[in-house]
């Protein structure tokens, strides 16, 4: 592998990236936030970019120097915007949950109320759970989903906004299934007096391609991550169009949230952005929806149950109690030792802690990058499914063959040989 001055100046640190390039290799990738990005955006992400101080925004900033990583920054939020067909972007965030955080201080006062998708439905930490800033700073009313359809309960959103009043309605999740209304979600929010923030993060590169309806006509701030289905750098963004909220969400990214912006991860992104701009780009997002399905049907063909009945995006959420003595957390430590990584979470009306679930979330953005084809996803599937079961069983031989099949799998599908 390359990364000859590291290994030279530091192998303890190479040898660990060696371990962790073999771990990608050697296992088939189904966590559903993860994706694969492209050689020119690692590059893009360890060039001298880190170098550089930039606090501000390009044209203003408070440091010297800063004609170059200007250009960066601008032709990334134009990429942002061109691509979301948004009128305003901010490509700051050092995460996702940074992008959240900054939205929600710029439109909330501590202490105010705010409406988010229940942790353990389905929503993400920063959309209100009590460990986080979310739940510590503002008043927090959660919605969850129906329990027959398994399904956003639009409803209950409807109801609880027009009874508490929040100042923010956040739309998104992080192990939804299914389409989100965003237009229903504008009305509700608006009919109530709250902004709505919808939280993409999962299905950007899904609505990039227009896989997936977009937020951005209907919602009043957007924020993303740019590193799952969009399969960019790590990294948060934030986009809107009504030129009256610049100032203001520009002042909570910085300084309200953060300092000086990473140069070289805005520039991971602008690549990204590119990519995703690209038809091919279009191509990919569609096998990644058609690759979730296939997932889906092997899974349900070998007897596991997916919560709401499928998928119509890049994730599914099975669920596990057929196979009765096991738990997420024991399928998840089971497919890692037959070369399948998923991870373990609840589903819906979850009986066991969040460190031990009842479900698995399972996701086709990183295998479909790494050319998976919807038959090979749908074998995985039953491999997952026969797994599972074995694992219940006890039957030990079954969870051998499967990882030989994974291993000839893999085989078929090498990642980064450029890095070799
Ligand atoms: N929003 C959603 C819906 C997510 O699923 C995630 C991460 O999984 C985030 C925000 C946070 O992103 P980050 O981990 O970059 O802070």
């Amino acid at each position: 592998m390359r990364f000859q001055y590291l290994r030279d100046a530091d192998p303890e640190i190479a040898s660990m990236i060696d371990d962790e390039l073999a771990r990608q290799r050697d296992s088939i990738e189904l966590i559903a936030s993860e994706n694969f990005v492209s050689p020119a955006v690692l590059e893009a992400v360890g060039s001298p970019l880190t170098n550089k101080y930039a606090e501000g925004l390009p044209g203003k900033r408070y440091y010297g120097g800063c004609w170059a990583v200007d250009r960066v920054e601008d032709l990334a939020r134009e990429r942002a915007k061109r691509l979301f067909s948004a009128a305003f972007a901010n490509v700051q965030p050092h995460s996702g949950a940074q992008a959240n955080y900054a939205v929600e201080t710029a439109f909330a006062q501590p202490g105010d109320t705010i409406v988010g998708m229940d942790l353990s439905n389905g929503g993400h930490l920063t959309h209100g759970a009590a460990a986080n800033y979310s739940g510590k700073l503002f008043n927090v009313v959660s919605y969850g989903l129906d329990p027959e359809t398994e399904r956003i309960d639009y409803d209950d959103v409807a109801e609880k906004v027009a009874r508490f009043k929040p100042r923010i309605v956040i739309a998104g999740a992080s192990a939804y299934p299914r389409l989100i209304d965003f237009e229903r979600f504008a009305r509700i929010a608006h009919d109530g007096g709250a902004i709505l923030m919808v939280d993409m993060a999962h299905i950007a590169g899904l609505v990039a391609a227009g896989v997936h309806p977009s937020p951005v006509p209907f919602a009043d701030v957007v924020t993303s991550t740019t590193h799952k289905t969009l399969r960019g750098t790590r990294g948060g963004l934030i986009l809107w169009n009504d030129e009256a909220y610049t100032k203001r969400l520009n002042s909570a990214v910085f300084p309200g949230a953060q300092g000086g912006p990473l140069e070289h991860a805005i520039a991971g992104k602008a690549v990204a952005f590119g990519e995703a701009l690209k038809p091919e780009f279009a191509d990919y997002a569609r096998a990644v929806c058609a690759n979730a399905t296939a997932l889906g049907r092997g899974m349900s063909s070998g007897g596991l149950r997916l919560v709401t009945g499928g998928t119509d995006n890049h994730l599914l959420l099975v669920d596990l109690t057929a196979a009765e003595n096991v738990t997420g957390r024991d399928a998840e430590q089971a497919l890692e030792r037959v070369g399948i990584t998923v991870n373990k979470n609840t589903i819906p009306g979850e009986r066991r802690s969040p460190f031990v679930t009842s479900g698995i979330r399972v996701g086709s953005a990183a295998v479909t990058t790494r050319g998976f084809t919807e038959a090979e996803c749908e074998r995985v599937g039953e491999l997952i499914a026969t797994t599972v079961f074995a694992l219940d069983e006890g039957r030990d031989e079954k969870i051998e063959a499967v990882s030989a099949e994974v291993r000839e799998m893999l085989a078929k599908h090498p990642l980064y040989p450029e890095l070799d």
